[in-house]
């Protein structure tokens, strides 16, 4: 993802009438089910006012999030990008924890909420902190990239942070023979065949979502629809990204959607991305298969509402960690793509 290019915040839904935001996810909500989520989203536009709250969603949640209450929507690093301009003094983050966290990094004189606790990550739960720290006694003097899928903890044991929008500007502005990559395995590998020049060495987490796509899947679909474009995200296996016309990060998906126009598309990714850009691009055809993330599914207009109401879950990082992780979250922001 040398996602520069941020397809951020399709937001203002202020003074939007109901029936107006109900239009934007009438594909995906039926009309019979919009009433009971309706109340919700009245409500949480009225707290957001109220709690001087913005909400931060992820490209992966439900179009019932992400095209009614959000403020900002994005990938990581938009989301991480962004966090740093907030004008407000809660931030509530429709995402899973290590975003939570990451924007909190970032404003550590903000209210974080995250509206369920348990929404983890695979990624983020491969690696610890004392992992980091034997990967540096293991490799002494080699830098270590990790990306923002990990705890505040790893972060702090860290050099630098990347996304999988800016993976290869990272690892190219460390002009290093031998690079640390963790702790997604296939991130790096599919870096290291657009990184030739530099030795990647990597750790065996995977994002349960993504692994689960084969070649076959490709294959599959491909003999469904014949010159249907296929577009993976760089956490699926490398044989899957070779067997793709396309691999980027989720802003990256968007974008070359939005200017190629494929006729018909599928993105190998988690299944709310299509729907939430299908919205916008009606004349294109968005075939599955795609996967759900159990996690980011754990947020939903009622536990967003409950969040603004009872100001809970609140995500916080201990000062002395935080410092060090923020360093590595804003040393990955000043890189600039090469
Ligand atoms: S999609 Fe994968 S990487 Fe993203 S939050 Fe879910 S498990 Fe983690």
């Amino acid at each position: 993802m040398a996602a520069t290019s941020l397809p951020i915040a399709p937001v203002n839904h202020a003074g939007l009438p109901l029936p107006d935001i109900y239009a934007r996810v009438s594909r995906h909500v039926p009309a019979i089910e919009w009433p009971a989520l309706a109340d919700d989203v009245a409500a949480i536009l009225e707290l957001k006012k109220t709690r001087n709250a913005v909400i931060l969603a992820h490209n992966y949640q439900a179009p019932e999030i992400f095209h009614t209450v959000a403020d900002i929507v994005g990938d990581s690093l938009a989301l991480a990008r962004e966090a740093v301009t907030v004008d407000a003094d809660v931030i509530v983050l429709a995402g899973v924890h290590f975003m939570a966290e990451t924007a909190k990094l970032l404003n550590p004189g903000k209210t974080v909420l995250i509206p369920d606790m348990r929404a983890g990550c695979s990624l983020a739960d491969s690696i610890t902190a004392a992992d980091v720290r034997g990967l540096r006694e293991k490799y002494p003097g080699v830098p270590i990239v990790t990306y923002v899928n990990t705890s505040a903890a790893v972060k702090a044991e860290s050099d630098l942070c990347c996304t999988s929008g800016n993976a290869v500007d990272v690892v190219r502005s460390l002009n290093a023979p031998r690079v640390l990559m963790i702790p997604d395995e296939f991130l790096a590998q599919n870096v290291q065949s657009l990184v030739p020049e530099v030795e990647i060495l990597t750790w065996a987490g995977h994002c349960e979502v993504h692994e689960q796509f084969t070649p076959a899947d490709i294959h599959a679909v491909r003999e469904s629809y014949p010159g249907v474009t296929v577009i993976a995200h760089p956490e699926c296996p490398p044989d899957v990204v070779a067997e793709s016309d396309f691999s980027g990060s989720t802003a990256m998906m968007m974008n070359f959607v939005t200017e190629k126009r494929p006729r018909q598309v599928v993105l190998v990714t988690e299944c709310s991305m299509g729907d939430n850009i299908a919205a916008a691009n009606p004349d294109i055809e968005f075939i599955k298969p795609c996967n759900l993330c159990p996690h980011m599914k754990r947020m939903s207009l009622k536990n967003i509402r409950n969040a603004l109401e009872t100001l809970t879950h609140e995500v916080t990082v201990e000062p002395d960690l935080a410092d060090r992780a923020r360093l590595a979250v804003e040393r990955m922001l000043a890189v600039r793509p090469r």
